[in-house]
């Protein structure tokens, strides 16, 4: 059976089925392991691929990074696609269908010089069963504990990992929960990756923990509550920072934080500004000088702490060395939190109104607070079907990706492979163009990935040659749609390294 490109989608391809004639035949879709057979102007069960006219053909079109919009138009019947210069535009996977069932050389294999360099870039869609995400959520608001379970729609679709810096991880999907538990979790898993793939936001509830919606590029929402700010750094870090702007307005300040929760005049920063000690000791584990962890649970208050109340994390206040009159400053690590006290003549804390020098320094911190982000990272890896579209020997082709001779992208976006063994790559969603992933009930994930490489190297490890086509035959027979990377993202470049 034969496959083609459908074009745009679109009027003109509601209309194209609409068209189809009731005699046309069935057609089996082996593009995936489900083999669906689809009826005269149906598409399969995964909507990527379609019986227009009898012929199987990829629903979506294939899609083309351009250097500038005016770059590539839609290739109509008036244009002969010669005008197009290869070095403006990047044939990417989207849209281009799969190798399954795995002996096909991939959909396309594209010849371009590039910078005087003799390349190919072999395109394909790849079927991911052994993919997920890395999620790093901007908030210091505790989301769960570690190996904590991520539910969406009720199933366990992921972990908990650790915290970053500023950030919490989560590890979502992953090939034990898309095809190794109930056909109920490996759906709620595939389609919550795709989602989140394709920019779109998901509920997430943590077992034990908040619940969060995630979306690529957007703030967190914590329990309902929209996250606007990163933290600046730790306590420690906090007050590293900002200590001299501190010195002569307060006698004390405590940056409080769940992980450590820093005391200006004990901490280093206070010595070498030769503040006078505080006698303010706060709970939790002293690990050096103004440095303390653990001073209370974490949770969604102060500093990603449970506390609603600062004094809490007080645990005494010595009369040897505390002074009627001493100034203290408790604030959190994102500057959200703050509140003033001026201790009394039996050393009790008292809060009053913050001095305007103490409001300006609380606004400070927020000032360098970066805004609060949901990232998402695919991660994947590319096995033997993939690569037997590249080579016969597939092997060569692992080799020379990761000895770097064959650069490897994703939707035209850079990834980065892991060392050691296969094809195990990463690629920020937010780099790709949009709606660059798909899904297939197995479940699995479908991915856009690309491989350049001299087209020396190509013929060594055993490529497909008598396969590669210009990028104006491709774009003439496809008829593509011409997308611009996003901002900062530069357009793939197909020389090798080294
Ligand atoms: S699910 Fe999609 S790719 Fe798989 S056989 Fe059906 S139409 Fe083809």
């Amino acid at each position: 059976m034969t496959t083609t490109h459908a074009g745009p989608a679109g009027p003109d391809e509601a209309a194209l089925l609409a068209a189809t004639t009731a005699d046309a035949e069935i057609v089996t879709c082996d593009a995936c392991p489900v083999l669906c057979r689809i009826r005269p102007g149906k598409t399969g069960a995964c909507d990527r691929y379609g019986n227009v006219g009898g012929r199987l053909a990829r629903m979506d079109p294939l899609t083309v990074l351009t250097r500038a919009p005016e770059a590539v138009r839609f290739a109509g019947d008036d244009w002969d696609g010669n005008t197009i210069a290869a070095k403006d535009v990047f044939v990417t996977a989207i849209g281009a269908g799969t190798t399954y069932p795995d002996y096909k050389p991939a959909p396309f294999i594209v010849g371009a010089e590039i910078d005087g360099v003799d390349m190919v870039t072999v395109v394909s869609e790849g079927i991911f069963s052994y993919c997920g995400l890395k999620l790093k959520i901007d908030t210091d608001r505790h989301l769960g504990a570690e190996c904590a379970p991520v539910r969406a729609n009720g199933e366990v679709i992921g972990h908990v990992t650790t915290a970053e810096y500023g950030s919490q991880m989560l590890s979502l999907g992953g090939v034990h929960h898309l095809t190794g538990g109930s056909k109920k979790e490996g759906v709620a898993t595939c389609e919550t990756l795709l989602a989140l793939c394709n920019g779109a936001a998901r509920d997430l509830t943590v077992d034990g923990g908040a619940s969060v919606r995630v979306q690529a590029g957007a703030a967190p929402i914590v329990d309902g509550v929209p996250e606007s700010r990163m933290r600046v750094g730790c306590g420690s870090a906090t007050i590293g920072i900002f200590a001299s702007q501190w010195l002569g307005h307060a006698d004390e300040v405590i940056v409080v934080d769940d992980h450590i929760t820093g005391v200006l005049t004990e901490h280093q920063a206070g010595k070498f500004l030769g503040m006078r000690p505080a006698g303010i000791r706060v709970r939790g584990r002293r690990s050096t000088p103004g440095r303390y962890f653990q001073v209370a649970n974490p949770g969604v208050g102060w500093g990603g702490t449970d506390i609603v109340e600062p004094l809490t994390i007080v645990e005494r206040i010595d009369p040897k060395i505390a002074w009627p009159g001493l100034r203290l400053l408790m604030v959190s690590t994102t500057g959200e939190h703050a509140a003033w006290f001026v201790l009394d003549g039996a050393l009790r804390p008292q809060q009053e109104a913050m001095p305007a020098a103490i409001a300006d320094a609380v606004a400070r911190i927020g000032e360098n607070c970066e805004p609060a982000l949901c990232s998402v990272l695919f991660m994947a890896g590319a096995g033997g079907s993939l690569r037997a579209g590249a080579t016969e020997n597939p092997v060569l082709l692992t080799r020379a990706v990761q000895r770097g001779r064959a650069r490897v992208t994703s939707g035209g976006a850079p990834v980065h492979v892991w060392p050691g063994g296969g094809i195990t790559f990463m690629v920020d969603v937010s780099t790709m163009p949009a709606n660059s992933f798909g899904s297939v009930p197995t479940p699995a994930l479908v991915a856009p990935i690309e491989f350049s490489l001299p087209r020396s190297d190509y013929a060594a490890l055993g490529g497909h040659m008598g396969r590669v086509r210009s990028v104006a035959d491709v774009l003439a027979e496809a008829r593509p749609r011409a997308v611009v990377l996003p901002d900062g993202v530069a357009f793939p470049i197909t020389e090798p390294r080294g």
